[in-house]
């Protein structure tokens, strides 16, 4: 490793003791960043690096609600104001039992990074809580939703920090956290995003990361006259983002072979698709159910406590969670012919699984780059609010077309190595950068 990188990591383990996921976040980050700010010392005067890896504000609070049999429950929530220096805090929400500090942390810096991207005016900030919504009834998710934002509520507004959806978090929880804050504020702003189409949601907003992060896949594939149609793709993840990449690619002419849940992946080398997706929506959205039923339903294989990585593929889109492709799926990935590594998920592959995709010199692109289609559409929610007017589905699917275009471009001009090879990676850790920094400079050491 840089002995630079070495020594910055020394004093972020020191200062964020056992927050491994925020250190490897941290780390891959200063791996892109410390030779571009040797190069740009103003950066290194107004430590920046160290600045920007601090949070602002780190909120943490106890969720006591009751349960069906009329039990007191007791969870943990969150809220990591990591950096407003370009817009209001923005970032999701998840609500999953793996949930921790040092998960949030790695989270929201992330963000603040994807949010520069975007080219709209967001800070960076994630949040969540350790409760599991899995097996819980309607009720007992409302109880959680109204005591987290009874505490939440203090800490946000719509020109403060707009929380947003992630794993755990969708439309049913983000009706009753907003009628919660409703009620505390007795306000109806846009405060959060990702809200139902009749009360502020904007067109697109539950497609935007799946579509965003396919039209990013579509763009890297576009460098090598290369395209989706006739592809053979793996997605992991049969959540939000999973579902709308799935769709996207279909129409886009590509074969989505896999899909996944934490239990397991089904294969189902035909292909998923429109009507086997639509079963997908309604069994993970309304039934709640396990992507095993697929398998029965449609008697194609089902590989228990697998992840889809072993497939054969041409493009590989993990959209479930952290870490899920490790050094050895990497290396299978490659040899299998994998060209094309898209990333919905934040942090789906390890950091030795990246180096597989960077020797190798196939299209690799970071969460960070590749799934900011869906905060970006949050970030065109938020004006739609302020307007007071609602878009069209085509207006602003083309909107979010244009970002991932544009977000793209930024990593080919930061990225581009003298051979040509494009590392997404870099262009996408000092594409975010730049703009975040110059602002913390011009803004003062506050
Ligand atoms: P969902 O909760 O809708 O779906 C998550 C999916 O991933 C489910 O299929 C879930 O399976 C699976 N999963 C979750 N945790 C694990 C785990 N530990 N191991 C294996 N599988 C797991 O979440 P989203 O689709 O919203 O989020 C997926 C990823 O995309 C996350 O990394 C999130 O941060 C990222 N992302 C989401 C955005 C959004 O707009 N929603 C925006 C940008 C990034 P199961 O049902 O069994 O839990």
């Amino acid at each position: 490793m840089d002995p630079r990188v070495q020594q910055f990591m020394a004093l972020i383990k020191g200062r964020n003791p056992g927050e491994n996921e925020f250190h490897q976040a941290v780390q891959e980050v200063a791996e892109s960043l410390i030779p571009f700010i040797e190069e740009n010392p103003k950066y290194k005067y107004a430590r920046i690096l160290e600045r920007i890896a601090e949070p602002e504000r780190t909120i943490i609070f106890r969720v006591p609600w009751l349960d069906d049999k009329g039990d007191v429950q007791i969870n943990r929530g969150y809220r990591i104001e990591m950096n407003s220096s370009i817009g209001p805090y923005k970032g999701g929400l998840r609500f999953h039992p793996t949930v921790n500090l040092g998960i949030l942390k790695f989270l929201a810096f992330e963000q603040v990074f994807k949010n520069s991207l975007t080219t709209l005016p967001m800070g960076g900030a994630k949040g969540g809580s350790d409760f599991d919504p899995k097996g819980k009834s309607d009720n007992e998710v409302m109880r959680f939703c109204q005591s987290f934002m009874s505490e939440l509520f203090r800490h946000i507004g719509s020109d403060t920090d707009v929380p947003a959806g992630d794993i755990g978090v969708g439309g049913r929880e983000i009706g009753y956290l907003f009628g919660q804050y409703k009620r505390l504020r007795n306000e109806f702003t846009g405060v959060l995003t990702g809200k139902g189409i009749e009360w502020g949601g904007s067109l697109i907003r539950p497609e935007a990361t799946g579509y965003g992060n396919t039209y990013f896949a579509e763009e890297m594939l576009s460098t090598r006259g290369d395209s989706i149609e006739g592809k053979v793709v793996c997605i992991s993840g049969s959540g939000n983002v999973a579902q709308f990449a799935a769709e996207k690619v279909t129409q886009l002419g590509g074969r989505v072979v896999t899909m996944s849940d934490s239990n397991g992946f089904i294969y189902d080398p035909k292909g998923i698709d429109a009507e086997k997706l639509k079963f997908i929506m309604e069994l993970k959205n309304v039934k709640r159910g396990r992507i095993k039923e697929y398998a029965d339903k449609y008697s194609v294989e089902y590989f228990e406590d697998k992840r889809p990585w072993i497939i054969k593929c041409d493009i590989a889109m993990p959209n479930a969670t952290q870490n899920e492709i490790n050094e050895d799926e990497a290396k299978t990935l490659v040899k299998n012919g994998c060209i094309c590594v898209s990333e919905g998920a934040n942090m789906p592959s390890t950091p030795e699984a990246v180096q597989v995709f960077l020797n190798a010199k196939i299209l690799y692109g970071p969460g960070k780059a590749a799934n900011a289609g869906g905060v970006a559409t949050s970030g065109l929610e938020m004006t739609q609010n302020s307007m007071r007017l609602p878009w069209t589905r085509e207006e602003v699917d083309a909107r979010l077309h244009m970002i991932m275009k544009s977000i793209h471009a930024t990593c080919v001009r930061y990225g581009t190595k003298d051979d040509g090879f494009i590392n997404y990676v870099d262009g996408a850790n000092i594409g975010g950068f730049v703009k975040v920094a110059n602002a913390m400079i011009a803004q003062g050491v506050v």
